[in-house]
């Protein structure tokens, strides 16, 4: 019996003593316990699979995970079946906004959302959006920014925290730092005021302000834009306007890093992505075209990158347009850039910018993008559960099943190691324990 198997029959005799001798005159403190039957067990620490498991789950979070050969389940517990399901835990999408609803022009583009949208219908729409993540197997977003809606995504986590909307967990940014010229609205009669979708910063004063007072107010990350507009040359190259100087972004990931926390970087290529990471940034957004020297300084800094592909893959304006020449040349580079990160060994993580494209899209469109540019199918998964739980500085708590962790579990038909497009069949949601979703039935 290996050491694992021990503590696991252990961890069974003890819990089922505990049943035995709890009181049922005070069944409101009993703790909560389930019993999952995992069929296919994707743990993202293996390489392979694990088969015919029990995952043991006490009140939020998992007790035990072991072989369902040999071990009893004890009598009087929920016993949910997956057996025909690939179990694996609970998504991780780094790189959402709850508060945006797709950018089709059709429907008023950008604009209309900060320019007629009340705050309340942005919220209550947030509120769907966060609903939206959680029943497509994403337990947790790291949201990169409100657009022009404030702090309203501490005010929707405060309500998926205290249970009274259904939602993932979420790590906010809050209104995001960019420059004067540096994000709409914009084309406005310059005698007319509208609002920008991010907080306007000029000089490293007003940088390291901006970042203070969004964390005093509750961002868990700060979120800069340094890169702005983009177009290609003559020679069809992309080519990004900068916008912070690099005295602005250092005075907002000094101050943040003192606060504990993580600045994340929306940067296209250029010299805006080189001040982000000589600012030291922890994450890149997009990085459509990185350099040999970006990625030897991201790999030697330990950057993440959050490529977001699918959104740059689609919807390109006519062809022999500017529009349409610079969006086929976001994408040509976006794809190289990839390929590189990935050969590099570049810390990746799954993200998608949804909300830059409507909430009825789904998130998990992204992974097919992922494995066709060269990641293996496993190596998408950890994109999408250690790698960001590392991130997050959240290893071991979240995007594993173990013992430990919160009971974050999501399950689909068939072996998404096989066809990837399966993750966008989740079928079975359990967030901090409790079961949110069940279309699967038993054997
Ligand atoms: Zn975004």
């Amino acid at each position: 019996m290996k050491t694992s198997q021990l503590w696991f029959a252990i961890f069974l005799l003890s819990l089922a003593s505990a049943l035995a001798q709890s009181n049922p005159a005070t069944p409101p403190t009993a703790p909560q316990v389930t019993v999952i039957r995992a069929g296919t067990l994707i743990d993202p620490r293996a390489n392979e699979p694990l088969h015919n498991q029990v995952i043991f789950v006490i009140d939020d979070r998992i007790e035990a995970v072991g072989d369902a050969a040999g071990s009893t389940i004890p009598p009087n517990v929920k016993v949910i079946d997956l057996s025909n399901a690939t179990v694996l835990p609970g998504l991780i999408e780094s790189h959402t906004h709850i508060f945006l609803q797709g950018e089709d022009p059709a429907l008023g583009g950008y604009d209309i959302q900060l320019l007629k949208f009340p705050l309340a219908y942005r919220a209550a729409r947030a509120t769907v959006s966060a609903r939206r993540a959680l029943e497509q197997g994403f337990t947790t977003i790291r949201d990169m920014e409100t657009e022009g809606a404030g702090y309203g995504d501490v005010g929707i986590k405060m309500a998926v925290n205290e249970g009274r909307i259904p939602g993932p967990r979420i790590f906010t940014t809050t209104r995001a730092i960019s420059t004067t010229g540096g994000y709409p609205l914009e084309g406005y009669a310059p005698e007319i005021e509208v609002p920008k979708g991010v907080q306007i910063i000029d000089g490293p004063v007003q940088a390291r302000k901006a970042a203070r007072e969004q964390m005093d107010h509750g961002a868990d990350w700060i979120k800069v834009y340094m890169t702005h507009r983009s177009w290609s040359d003559k020679n069809g190259k992309l080519v990004s306007q900068p916008t912070l100087t690099l005295e602005e972004i250092k005075a907002i990931t000094d101050e943040t890093h003192s606060w504990g926390r993580k600045v994340a970087c929306h940067a296209y290529n250029g010299e805006g992505l080189q001040r982000a990471l000589d600012g030291g940034c922890d994450s890149i957004e997009h990085g459509l075209g990185l350099t040999d020297a970006n990625i030897a300084q991201m790999k030697r800094q330990g950057t993440w990158y959050c490529p977001t592909i699918a959104i740059y893959c689609k919807e390109w304006s006519p062809e022999n347009t500017p529009a349409g020449r610079r969006d086929r040349a976001r994408a040509a580079e976006h794809e190289q850039s990839f390929k590189k990160a990935l050969q590099a060994g570049v810390k990746i993580v799954f993200g998608t910018d949804v909300g830059g494209f409507s909430w009825e899209e789904p998130i998990a469109q992204e992974f097919p993008y992922m494995v066709k540019f060269g990641m293996s199918p496993m190596d998408a998964i950890r994109s999408a559960t250690i790698a960001p739980a590392e991130m997050l500085d959240m290893s071991g708590k979240i995007g594993i099943i173990a013992p430990g962790a919160y009971a974050d579990v999501i399950a689909v038909p068939g072996d998404p190691l096989k066809d990837i497009t399966g993750l966008g069949r989740v079928k079975f949601v359990m967030h901090n324990g409790q079961v949110f979703k069940s279309e699967i039935s038993g054997p």
